[in-house]
């Protein structure tokens, strides 16, 4: 019999969900992992034979899954959590609320850091983030153990008008946005052996002019990367670009070159047929926003576009951080759209996984438990009520569960979520710190906060 090798980590879980292509799940299963990679997957009884870890995490009572990955989000914008939804929608169009372009980087940096707390405790382990002081979003994702693709929020539109409903393009708000992407992309960008990852991020179509796109569409192309953007989010958005341009959103990206596989837009909503097929040979990816879509009373024709070759990945906007609910949502949603059962809860598993993965240029390092990817992965607690009664494992845990029901969150091979709680930072010094921010700037836009 052969000598154990050593690794530096042992997962066990009474039940692995690798999310592979197979769909090959195990009972009593373990993981091992050496540096930042799984090196095995199998029964646990084997993998304990085979090898000495330096520390094991012993899953008994645990569901052991991929780590989830979120396309779309801006986590300083948690500022209007619990308030826009019942008085605006997209905040940067919503007046009287604390807006972007108050925050300090401080501000920015504390409310990064609520948000990506959020997404790890609900079991999010990559997530795209973008907004200003991108580099504050960075620095939190990187402090707090998240894998994550951080952008700016390039625009030039003057955002004080936009709240109002004109659009007031300022050359130099769009090169002070540009600027700021570049500082991050120099600072950030392959931080911790491509643990962050930097992208490039116009705000929307109708909030960046055809020149700043041209610009954004150079830069991009130099870097490499996805672009990530919000687009036909509002019928606000498709009136201006048409009135602009006499075109559609799409078909202005199009027109400017940015329409292709590596787009990676939130909302899709106001589409007509002809933009759901240009943006479905484009084979671009919809960045789907099912939460955030129903709380502003829309919903995003997802399955059109993906029967048109778009593909599909799920994001939680900013408002939540917790994915699985997310998935619940996009399955009840496009039933309703399409009286019927269209969607599944398998399929929208892997929206939250390996598809996400693979549209943000992943799919080979996260997005699936495999020999070979990183070690980023979850555990739920099986004990839970919510996760019972267990049959196929995949419907009770997107009809039922919830994000509170992850306890470990792993990312790289480090544990950087156990027991609930952050291991890198502290989480209740962050939720405080967050709401003094909050206070201040809520008190500014004239309300008084009880917290
Ligand atoms: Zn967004």
């Amino acid at each position: 019999m052969q000598e154990p090798t050593p690794c530096d980590l042992l997962v066990t879980g009474d039940l692995i969900l690798t999310l592979d292509p197979n769909s090959r799940t195990l009972t009593s299963g373990a993981i091992a992992v050496s540096g930042r990679t799984i090196v095995d997957i199998g029964p646990a009884e084997t993998l304990r034979a085979r090898w000495t870890p330096s520390k094991t995490i012993d899953g008994k009572g645990r569901i052991v899954m991929p780590g989830l990955v979120n396309v779309h989000n801006h986590t300083p914008l948690m500022i209007t959590r619990g308030m826009i939804e019942d008085i605006g929608f997209a905040p940067m169009y919503t007046p009287g609320i604390p807006q972007g372009h108050w925050l300090t980087e401080d501000d920015a940096y504390a409310l990064s850091s609520l948000g990506m707390y959020e997404l790890l405790r609900a079991g999010c382990t990559t997530v795209v983030d973008f907004y200003r002081y991108p580099s504050a979003c960075a620095r939190a994702a990187s402090e707090l153990g998240l894998r994550a693709v951080i952008a700016g929020r390039v625009h030039d539109a003057e955002p004080g008008a936009l709240a109002t409903g004109k659009y007031d393009y300022s050359r130099a708000i769009g090169e002070a946005s540009l600027k700021e992407n570049a500082e991050l992309i120099e600072r950030w960008n392959g931080h911790d052996e491509g643990r962050i990852r930097c992208d490039w991020a116009p705000h929307a179509p109708d909030t960046c002019s055809d020149d700043l796109l041209r610009e954004v569409k150079k830069l991009a192309d130099a870097h490499g990367g996805n672009i990530h953007t919000h687009l036909s989010q509002l019928p606000l958005e498709v009136e201006a670009v048409k009135a602009r341009t006499g075109l559609t959103p799409p078909q202005l990206l199009d027109k400017l070159g940015l329409l292709n596989d590596r787009l990676i837009a939130a909302h899709c909503i106001h589409m007509d047929r002809a933009d759901i097929e240009l943006c479905g040979k484009s084979h671009m990816t919809v960045a789907h926003a099912p939460i955030g879509n129903a709380k502003g009373g829309r919903i995003a024709p997802i399955m059109e576009l993906k029967e048109a070759g778009a593909r599909i990945a799920l994001c939680t906007d900013t408002f939540s951080g917790d994915l699985i609910e997310a998935m619940r949502w996009a399955i009840s949603m496009q039933r309703i759209n399409r009286q019927g059962n269209v969607l599944d809860a398998r399929t929208v598993l892997d929206w939250g996984t390996r598809e996400g993965a693979e549209a943000i240029g992943m799919g080979d390092r996260v997005g699936s438990l495999e020999v070979g990817k990183r070690a980023d992965m979850i555990l739920l607690d099986n004990r839970s009520p919510s996760l019972a009664p267990l049959v196929d494992g995949y419907g009770v845990l997107v009809h039922s569960a919830s994000g509170h029901d992850v306890d470990t969150a792993i990312v790289d091979g480090r544990v950087v979520l156990s027991g609930g709680r952050l291991t890198m930072a502290d989480g209740d010094a962050i939720v405080a710190e967050a709401q003094k921010v909050a206070s201040t700037l809520w008190g500014r836009a004239g309300r008084q906060t009880i917290g």
